[in-house]
């Protein structure tokens, strides 16, 4: 195992059901990974099924305690069959994260219905769905932690951005909503709003566009996969107990 897939964040979460959509890779694999370094038992949401299950076999591999739901997060009915299933298979469900995302970029007035539904359907719906879903067994279960993965567009504009920033700022609404309807279940609720990190998604940002970034970042670098899924591995963990409602930004100061 790489570095880079190591976590710094050391936690015991022995026993507990995580479950991450858009697993198959990405930022969503190295938080399905690390949330089964510390002991969870986690499954795998991801629309790519042939990406997905090359991805559990990895990990499994690994000694993680992992499977796959092949799952498409704007499908409600297959949504709640998935929740459904994890928790007959696994007893319960403790931690959900909300990850599967897309980006569709366009200036506004070039930017195609098509482009604005779509980021919408997945990145918000998408939560919104997974979340009721998951609300039930956690009730029940008088126990759970929901983290949703938002963005800084969603806490401030980025040109091209419309519909992905107007897609992070409703999860980031979702979120503080959520958070206080279920706080007296003891269900606590946080987005991690990541900056520019490094992944597939910016890679398609090309060098000129990435050399532009690092400037305007104050700690003068982009993000790596690592800094968000400690951020989440923290929420996950009981060091967070007292937290909700909150938006932990990883942005490496951008926003500040
Ligand atoms: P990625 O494209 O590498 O991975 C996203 C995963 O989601 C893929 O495996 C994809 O198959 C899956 N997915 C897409 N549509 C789906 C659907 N309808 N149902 C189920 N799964 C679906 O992206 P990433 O860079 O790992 O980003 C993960 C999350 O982090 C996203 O929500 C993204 O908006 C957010 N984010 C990323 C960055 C960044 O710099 N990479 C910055 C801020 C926020």
């Amino acid at each position: 195992m790489s570095e880079a897939q190591k976590s710094r964040i050391t936690t015991d979460l022995a026993g507990q059901v995580a479950l991450v959509t858009g697993a198959a890779r990405g930022l969503g694999r190295l938080i399905a990974q690390s949330l089964a370094q510390c002991g969870a038992r986690v499954s795998c949401v991801d629309v790519n099924a042939a990406m997905l299950d090359e991805t559990v076999a990895q990990l499994t591999a690994e000694g993680a305690d992992v499977d796959a739901y092949p799952c498409d997060v704007t499908d409600s009915a297959r949504v709640n069959a998935v929740v459904d299933e994890v928790v007959k298979k696994r007893g319960g469900l403790d931690i959900l994260v909300n990850n599967a995302g897309i980006t569709r970029d366009g200036m506004l007035v070039r930017m195609k219905d098509d482009q604005w539904d779509s980021v919408l359907a997945i990145n918000l719906r998408g939560t919104f769905l997974f979340t009721r879903a998951a609300a039930k067994p956690m009730i029940k279960g008088h126990r759970g932690r929901i983290i949703n993965i938002a963005s800084v567009s969603g806490l401030m504009g980025n040109p091209g951005q419309a519909n992905y920033s107007a897609s992070k700022a409703g999860v980031i609404g979702l979120t503080r909503t959520v958070a206080m309807e279920l706080a007296g279940r003891n269900i606590t609720v946080n987005a991690v709003a990541p900056g520019f990190i490094e992944t597939d998604m910016t890679a398609q940002l090309g060098e000129t566009i990435i050399a532009g970034i690092r400037e305007r970042v104050p700690l003068g670098r982009l993000g790596r996969p690592r800094d968000v899924a400690d951020a989440v591995l923290f929420l996950a963990s009981p060091a967070a107990d007292y937290i909700t409602g909150q938006v932990l930004t990883v942005d490496g100061g951008l926003t500040v």
